[in-house]
């Protein structure tokens, strides 16, 4: 125990930017149009107006602008009309970019590196800083408590990339979790049990017992508020001397996305944040029955759409969630129990969270619409590894005709070569 190393640096940088115009550009953009006012110092500054886009019947302060956002990403987004995304998407609703140009943009930016969108996604890692305001309902664990058990994560998360990790790696392999997410997550491995000294804790009595297994630490501005060892297949184990506590797993990595995903388990939430991580936010609550701290929660404030996507197994859970407030809509994975289950027998990640976007307000449901959505949560249910090309089109092709918008990506079209492009990737990742 006294032998823990100092942890290993990743910086993966912030790289990921999908306009070539900066932030101060799209904000004098949509003033050509509509007028805006600064409401909030939050997310680099937050500015709202009337709609601009034909179409729309907003009040007066249905569309956002996030032109400084701390993500790199200046975005947009209206509550009304339900359309969003970056600056490229703008000059498309406004119709001064075509699709075509808007997708050869977007090539072109992604050509500057050699990486795909969704490359970008996975090796994004960024963390942001985000003002935390100070919990009032929920406390943090002791200053002894923090220290001690930032040591651990730091000696975990070292552990997990030399030799004796090599389990923790293969468990990540087999729930997809790829190596920079594992990272960007902070993830580590206890090879062996520990006891510990628990006034080393700020505890009394007992040994402070650290399981072998797979270290998943919950870290509010870079400290621990709980951490986690998961042993065997599915038994979780906090650190003693702390429970969930209202925290929210995954604060740091918010990026102030128009929507965001609450998971049930910190894997699933990892998983999903690696796969969609460039369209919506994601955080886990740790449990089907934990209720997170409305000081944690006001931290999903900017985003409209709160997409809840418990276990099949919580629906009790979720209709407590639903009656909690109206931006909330269940979203069930279409197999198996769980994010991670759904994934592994075949389910397209990327599809399963763009057909709620595109659903989530309930305004978007076209005439005929319930047929539709037959349709796409038959597509949805298949396993989309058996032929990706096809699928990702046959997907694109239902989207188009539902008429659903299309977030992260100029169309559906690009979006289905995205998808083929990364299938290499990800079949190699699921198949091993
Ligand atoms: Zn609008």
């Amino acid at each position: 125990m006294d032998q823990w190393q100092p942890s290993q640096q990743y910086n993966s940088g912030n790289s990921y930017n999908n306009a070539t115009v900066s932030g101060a550009d799209l904000l004098s953009l949509v003033q050509r149009n509509t007028r805006l006012r600064r409401v909030a110092s939050t997310n680099g500054g937050e500015w709202v107006g009337a709609c601009p886009l034909a179409g729309c019947t907003s009040d007066d302060d249905a569309f956002h602008v996030w032109p400084d956002h701390p993500s790199g990403h200046a975005n947009w987004w209206c509550r009304a009309c339900n359309r969003g995304g970056d600056t490229i998407a703008y000059l498309v609703a406004i119709g001064e970019l075509s699709e075509r140009e808007a997708a050869e943009r977007r090539r072109q930016e992604a050509s500057r590196d050699g990486r795909s969108p969704y490359q970008h996604a996975q090796m994004r890692g960024v963390r942001v800083e985000r003002p935390l305001e100070p919990a009032t309902d929920s406390t943090p664990p002791s200053a002894e408590w923090q220290a001690r058990a930032a040591a651990f994560v730091d000696y975990a998360e070292s552990a997990l990339w030399q030799a004796a990790g090599a389990p923790g790696r293969e468990l990540l392999a087999r729930r997809g979790i790829a190596d920079e997410t594992a990272m960007a997550w902070r993830l580590g491995w206890n090879s062996a049990e520990l006891r510990d000294d628990p006034h080393r804790w700020g505890l009394e009595g007992d040994a402070v017992w650290l399981a072998r297994g797979l270290v998943v630490p919950c870290l509010v501005r870079g400290a621990p508020w709980y951490v986690k060892v998961r042993r065997g297949s599915s038994d979780y184990v906090y650190v003693k001397g702390r429970g969930p506590s209202g925290a929210l797993y995954g604060l740091d990595l918010l990026s102030g996305r128009p929507a965001a995903v609450i998971c049930e388990g910190e894997l699933d939430a990892v998983l999903l944040w690696q796969e969609t991580g460039d369209l919506v936010d994601v955080v886990a609550i740790g449990a089907k029955a934990s209720r997170p701290a409305l000081s944690f929660l006001a931290h999903l404030a900017g985003a409209s759409l709160w997409l809840l996507a418990l276990d099949c197994d919580a629906e009790a859970e979720a209709g407590r969630w639903g009656t909690f407030s109206d931006r909330i809509r269940r979203m069930r994975p279409l197999v198996g129990n769980d994010v991670t289950d759904y994934a592994q027998q075949g389910g397209n990640l990327r599809a399963w969270v763009s057909y709620y976007l595109a659903i989530g307000d309930g305004s978007t449901t076209q005439p005929g619409g319930s047929d539709i959505e037959r349709q796409a949560e038959a597509l949805l249910s298949e396993d989309w590894r058996a032929a990706p090309t096809a699928w990702a089109q046959a997907w694109a092709a239902l989207a188009e005709r539902a008429g659903w918008p299309c977030y992260g990506f100029a169309s559906w079209a690009a979006w289905a070569e995205d998808v083929a492009g990364a299938s290499t990737t990800q079949l190699g990742l699921w198949r091993s």
